[in-house]
C-alpha cells in the first residue's frame, strides 16, 4: 500500500476539493470537483495531470466540474451505484464493500446513506485518509436531506469503526458553527472546550481546520457520541443512540 499525496482546493463559499496523487503511478484524483477551474489551476501548479474523478454523492458543489474535467482530460469519473442516474458523465459505478484502485493506491468504499440516498465514502487505508463528502463533518455530519436519522446513524456508526488514526477529509469548512452547535449539547466536554478555541484560533486566522482524526471526532463530535449513556440521558433516550442522534440532528437544523 503506497501513501497518496493529497493538496486541498479550497472552492466556493466553503467547500474543499481534494487532488490524491499516487507517485508510484502518477495517478492523479479530483475529490468532489464542484468546479472545473479550481482544480485546472492546482494541477497546473502541481504539474499534474488528471486522471480520475471521485465523487461522494450527486450534489452539484460536488460534482459540478465532472464534465469539464472530463472533456479536458479524459478522466475516469468513479461515483456512487445507487446514484449512477444523478453523477455526470460516471464511468465506474461503485458501492459498499467495493475497493477501487487509483494506480496502487486502493480504496475501500461504504455506503453512507443519509445525505443523500447514495452517498458513498473512500477510504484509503495505507493514508489513513477517509473521504467521506458530507456525511461526516468537522464536530458535525451531514443534513439527512434524502435518509433517515436511523440510516445517517448507521452510516456514521461504519466510519466510526475506522482506525482512530484516520485522518477525516470532509468536504464543507463548517467546523467552527459545528463547534459552537456541539458546546450546547455538551457544554462541560473538556476536549470540546479546548477544541473550539484552537478551531476559533485557527479560523481568525483563516487556516483550514480541515482534516481531522477520527481520534478527535470520538472525543468531540456530539453526532458520533449518540451512543453515550450520559448524553442518552440529556437528550431523554436512555439505551437509544438513534433516538438520541435524531434529536441532537433536529436541534441542529435550527440551530
Ligand atoms: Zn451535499
Ligand atoms: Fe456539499
Amino acid at each position: 500500500m503506497s501513501e497518496l499525496v493529497i493538496r486541498q482546493i479550497p472552492a466556493r463559499r466553503d467547500n474543499y476539493i481534494y487532488l490524491l496523487r499516487d507517485e508510484a503511478s502518477g495517478a492523479v484524483a479530483a475529490v468532489d470537483p464542484s468546479d472545473a477551474e479550481p482544480v485546472r489551476q492546482a494541477l497546473a501548479k502541481e504539474g499534474w495531470r488528471l486522471t480520475h474523478i471521485l465523487n461522494t454523492h450527486h450534489h452539484n458543489d460536488h460534482t459540478g466540474g465532472n464534465l469539464e474535467l472530463k472533456a479536458e482530460t479524459g478522466c475516469i469519473i468513479v461515483g456512487p451505484r445507487a446514484d449512477h442516474d444523478r453523477i455526470a458523465g460516471i464511468d465506474v459505478d461503485v458501492g459498499d464493500g467495493d475497493t477501487y484502485a487509483l494506480g496502487t493506491a486502493v480504496a475501500k468504499v461504504f455506503d453512507v446513506p443519509g445525505h443523500t440516498r447514495g452517498h458513498i465514502a473512500f477510504w484509503f487505508e495505507g493514508s489513513r485518509a477517509l473521504f467521506c463528502g458530507d456525511t461526516l463533518f468537522i464536530m458535525g455530519c451531514g443534513r439527512t436531506f434524502e435518509g433517515t436519522a436511523a440510516q445517517m446513524w448507521n452510516s456514521l456508526s461504519k466510519l466510526k469503526a475506522l482506525p482512530p488514526e484516520t485522518r477525516v477529509f470532509c468536504a464543507h469548512e463548517y467546523t467552527q458553527a459545528n463547534a459552537k452547535f456541539a458546546l450546547t449539547v455538551e457544554p462541560d466536554n473538556r476536549a470540546l472546550i479546548d477544541r473550539a478555541a484552537r478551531i476559533d484560533a485557527m479560523r481568525a486566522e483563516n487556516k483550514s481546520t480541515v482534516p481531522g482524526t477520527l481520534a478527535e471526532e470520538f472525543l468531540t463530535n456530539p453526532f458520533l457520541r449518540a451512543d453515550l449513556p450520559a448524553l442518552q440521558l440529556a437528550e431523554g433516550s436512555p439505551g437509544d443512540p438513534v433516538a438520541t442522534f435524531a434529536a441532537i440532528r433536529l436541534k441542529k437544523d435550527k440551530f
